[in-house]
């Protein structure tokens, strides 16, 4: 466990820690917070069966902390596309030991994935979007129908802030004959951080070397000096039809995005992460933050 998580748990952010530097509330953040925990009861009682697709991102260990504090009965999954950083899959014990449940994890079909390497090797993700697609529907997209089936509903850490349609995403929306809840839908990037701050909620210390989202590892990528947050979860995306897009995280995206893997080292070689000096990174936050207007 990473200094930032431990410290993040004893409630003493790190110097510089994304915790640190985002911890900016909105002027109504109280009544957001009060609204999404009504928001989850309420449709809670009308759907029995929710589960929580968690990326395991910063938003959706918000969202597992709400649904415990709203005490609705919703479980956790959590897709091990195979490709996941060893700090993401670290938040799972976590996230059992703080609650007292059991994140169910799917992953996908061994024997797909198997012919998906034995046709197009290791790194097709990183040969073209056809491959990333494909790639996707191995490693995330079968997985997911199974999570999703039996359930009718499920919740998710979208905001609006981080669409560009800021529209598709509302509070909650019947698709595909589940109701689909975004409790996060009107937060900020800062009152995210605050609400994790408040009730030292647990996050992947990737979030302080830079990446503002969490996803595989070959098609993640930090945020680079002045960037857009938006750009983090494999910035430089192409932008594929929206009805042929595979999304780079069919639990927590909406965008008609797709993930441009980059061949760096820190990419496929993710670990340990390399830090920039402390200087760059604050100076990162702080262009990155303000690009978004977060403050
Ligand atoms: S995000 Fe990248 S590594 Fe993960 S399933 Fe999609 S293409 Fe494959």
């Amino acid at each position: 466990m990473s200094d930032s998580t431990v410290s993040a748990l004893r409630g003493a952010p790190a110097a510089g820690s994304a915790l640190a530097l985002y911890d900016h509330p909105s002027p109504d953040f109280a009544a957001k917070l009060t609204r999404s925990i009504r928001l989850l009861r309420a449709l809670a009682a009308q759907h029995p069966r929710l589960i929580q697709g968690s990326s395991l991102g910063v938003e959706d260990m918000v969202v597992t902390e709400l649904i415990q504090q709203a005490g609705v009965p919703v479980s956790v999954f959590v897709l091990d596309t195979g490709k996941l950083h060893a700090e993401t899959l670290a938040l799972v014990p976590a996230i059992e030991q703080r609650y007292g449940i059991s994140v169910q994890v799917f992953r996908p079909v061994q024997e797909q994935v198997v012919q998906f390497v034995r046709d197009h090797g290791e790194d097709a993700m990183y040969d073209s979007v056809a491959l990333r697609k494909a790639c996707c529907a191995v490693r995330k997209l079968e997985p997911l129908q199974r999570a999703l089936s039996g359930a009718n509903g499920w919740i998710t850490g979208l905001r609006r802030e981080q669409s560009n349609a800021r529209a598709e995403v509302p509070d909650f929306v019947e698709e595909d004959g589940r109701v689909k809840i975004n409790p996060l839908a009107d937060w900020t990037w800062g009152d995210v951080w605050h609400f994790v701050a408040q009730h030292q909620v647990p996050y992947n210390p990737l979030h302080d070397a830079f990446f503002p989202s969490i996803g595989c590892a070959p098609c993640t990528r930090a945020i680079s000096v002045g960037e857009d947050f938006r750009a983090g979860p494999g910035g430089g995306r192409t932008n594929p039809p929206k009805s042929a897009a595979c999304t780079s995280n069919p639990l927590r995206h909406k965008r008609s995005t797709h993930e441009r893997p980059h061949r760096t080292p820190s990419a496929v070689t993710p670990h340990p992460v390399q830090r920039p000096p402390r200087r760059a990174r604050r100076r990162n936050h702080l262009c990155a933050a303000r690009g978004r207007g977060r403050f």
